[in-house]
């Protein structure tokens, strides 16, 4: 997310920053640029009027600190009103009640609310050990109560049986005796979406928040609907009095609208972020890391907390280790790192969060998914130990072989040497920047 409009700001302000002084001229020209590269992202055009008005007016008659340079300064007031935009800190799920704590989850079909439900119910479970029980509501479409079944018990939540001849409102209040009776502390209630805004359907919705009283009402919306998901949540807010939004599938979404105009226009924080298909694909949302990643100053935070979740730190490093060592890289640390960066999620993404990583790897093909890593894996294995150790080596006839024993394309090959010789270079700027495991080091 906000590739497009992270890219555009740094040119803003690379500009701003070769200013000796901050004039209400220079102001006013690096701020039209903003503003057209808040529009581009997709943001709200009143929010973006408003946000453009908060700036100027902290950013003009204001003293440039000894401390810092012009360019700093206005960077500084651009990321403080992204974060007061974005809603000042993480909002987590409220379970500070008398349990069963009760979630109901709405939005429009297809916005992602089933695999979001599942994606919460497995961060509850496995983070504070909650025993979570799933319900259905959406008793229109009875493969919708099935997917639920099946992501629920794939996350180790219970889900209730529901049958489709039952109405919603019965669901729900059977569902919330079930917790009582059985302990949970957290009921999630997934309810039916359609396709558009629909009178029917918000009178139910609002007819169940009534019968079971919940304590939170999570409208998940899809962020690569950018303005329409906005629109969509403050009709469902005034209709429902939302306590706060799920953005999903912002893997998809390079703009990032949704994200910075939810917030303003709703008064709703948002409060996680579906990066995924994955049922482990989701974040908790925090203003202050993604105003960074905006500004292309990297989410240091967020890549170390993934990172030390996902990967095997002694591997990490070792290869780390390896290259402080001058051993080089070799093309079997390179499959090594390449399964440990699967893990984390797309290196694109990663590179985002490291400061200054992004800019040096721009234009570079990076991305890899599951099958790509098993195919570079079968081209790896089918290499001699030398060739593996010193890739010039592998000459075209060499590259035939290789590409037949398994059973790739030569192109393939030359594809895999390139993307090798591309991190080979990324992990030599890295290790001089103090690199990925040396940071990750000094957590532990
Ligand atoms: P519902 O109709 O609102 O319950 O939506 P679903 O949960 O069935 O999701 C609709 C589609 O969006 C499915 O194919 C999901 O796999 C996909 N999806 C949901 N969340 C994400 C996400 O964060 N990223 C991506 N890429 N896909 C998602």
């Amino acid at each position: 997310m906000f590739e497009s409009l992270s890219d555009r700001l740094e040119i803003t302000f690379k500009k701003l920053k070769g200013q000796g002084k901050l004039s209400e001229q220079n102001i006013k020209d690096a701020l039209r640029e903003v503003r057209i590269a808040l529009l581009e992202a997709d943001v709200n055009l009143n929010v973006t009027k408003a946000f453009i008005r908060r700036v100027q007016e902290k950013a003009i008659g204001v003293e440039v600190l000894k401390s810092l340079t012009p360019g700093q300064q206005v960077i500084k007031i651009v990321h403080d009103e992204l974060v007061a935009v974005m809603g000042a800190a993480n909002e987590s799920l409220n379970l500070a009640n008398q349990p069963p704590v009760v979630v109901m989850m709405a939005g429009l079909q297809g916005s992602g609310k089933t695999t979001s439900t599942a994606k919460l119910a497995k961060r509850l479970i496995d983070k504070e050990r909650k025993k979570c029980l799933l319900a259905s509501l959406d008793v229109y479409r009875p493969a919708a109560m099935k997917q639920l079944q099946t992501v629920g018990e794939q996350v180790g939540a219970t889900v209730l049986p529901t049958e489709p001849t039952e109405n919603p409102r019965e669901i729900a209040k059977r569902a919330l005796e079930e917790a009582k009776k059985g302990g949970f502390d957290v009921l999630f209630l997934d309810t039916a979406g359609r396709l558009h805004i629909d009178e029917a359907l918000m009178s139910e919705l609002a007819d169940v928040a009534a019968l079971v009283n919940p304590h939170e009402i999570l409208f998940v919306a899809d962020a690569m609907t950018g303005q329409d998901a906005v629109s969509v949540a403050k009709n469902f807010d005034d209709r429902l009095n939302i306590t706060g939004v799920l953005l999903s599938k912002t893997d998809g979404d390079a703009r990032g609208g949704a994200a910075l105009s939810i917030r303003e226009v709703t008064g709703k924080p948002i409060k996680f972020l579906g990066t995924g298909e994955k049922l482990d694909g989701l974040e908790p949302f925090h203003p202050d890391r993604v105003a960074s990643r905006i500004l292309g100053m990297g989410d240091v935070v967020s890549l170390v907390e993934t990172a030390m979740e996902k990967v095997d730190l002694e591997e990490t490093f070792k290869l780390q280790e390896k290259l402080a060592n001058k051993k080089g890289f070799t093309l079997e640390d390179f499959l090594t790192q390449m399964q440990q960066v699967q893990k984390m999620g797309s290196i694109s993404d990663l590179v985002g969060m490291i400061p200054g990583a992004k800019q040096a790897m721009k234009g570079k093909e990076l991305d890899v998914d599951d099958k790509q890593i098993k195919r570079l894996e079968a081209i790896i294995l089918s290499m001699t130990k030398k060739e593996r150790q010193k890739h010039a080596l592998i000459n075209a006839s060499r590259k035939r072989r290789i590409a037949a024993g398994s059973g790739t394309s030569v192109q393939e090959v030359n594809k895999l040497l390139k993307q090798f010789v591309q991190t080979q270079t990324m992990m030599k700027k890295l290790g001089g920047m103090g690199g990925l495991g040396k940071m990750m080091k000094g957590m532990k």
